[in-house]
């Protein structure tokens, strides 16, 4: 059960210390939010109001990610959030690799029980894991597959609340989530046999 495995991820990262991030933090921030979920968002790592309250993207940035998902039309009682590091960098810096590393079994465990149709990767850290190398300004708001399963990547909805010329493009970008959602299920249907159109059908994203 995806629940279940959830809460054992949630209970081990309370009082992990595979990483020096559990010396400074409040509350660890496991994630939340809908164990069936069919969109997953990634982030970075908590925040201040994050640590305080051990809750994923509850403070500025969040605010502005309720935002985008109503934009959307996404319900964030419907989504899951988590973060790559799960535990709050030292003000605010970026997470290091090692750090990023340590904390990657929770991540992929979540991601394992969740199975979600589609991850939203927020930022450049999440991105990474899914297109090593790649660059947020070329590839932000495409869909791609990877590894069987749809990937969009999107600016740190924090890009937003600095750079204000970027809102219209990530809120764009949001949009694209739930295309790329129902694109996804269709996808996952079983096939029906349609004997008058043998032709390989036309993909629109992928
Ligand atoms: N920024 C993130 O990347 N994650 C949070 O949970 C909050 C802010
Ligand atoms: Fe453990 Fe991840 Fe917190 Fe590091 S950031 S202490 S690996 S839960």
């Amino acid at each position: 059960m995806s629940k279940e495995e959830l809460d054992q991820v949630a209970a081990e990262v309370s009082t992990c210390v595979k990483c020096g991030l559990c010396k400074g933090r409040t509350k660890a921030v496991p994630g939340e939010g809908n164990p069936n979920a069919s969109i997953m968002l990634i982030g970075e790592g908590p925040g201040y109001h994050e640590d305080k309250q051990g809750r994923p993207f509850v403070g500025a940035a969040g605010q502005f990610l309720d935002e985008l998902l109503q934009h959307a039309g996404v319900k964030r009682a419907d989504v899951f959030i988590t973060n790559v590091v799960k535990c709050r960098p030292p003000d605010n810096r970026d997470p290091l690799p090692e750090e990023i590393a340590a904390c990657s079994g929770y991540l992929d465990r979540q991601i394992a029980a969740i199975n979600p149709a589609v991850i939203v990767t927020l930022g450049r850290y999440s991105m990474q894991k899914f297109f090593p190398g790649a660059g947020i300004s070329s590839i932000h708001g495409k869909a791609r597959k990877v590894n069987g399963r749809v990937v969009v990547p999107m600016f740190h909805p924090a890009a937003g609340l600095h750079k204000a010329e970027l809102r219209p493009t990530i809120v764009e970008d949001f949009k694209k989530v739930a295309v790329a959602l129902a694109e996804a299920q269709r996808q996952a249907e079983p096939e029906k046999p349609k004997p008058e159109d043998d032709q390989p059908q036309q993909l629109s994203l992928f």
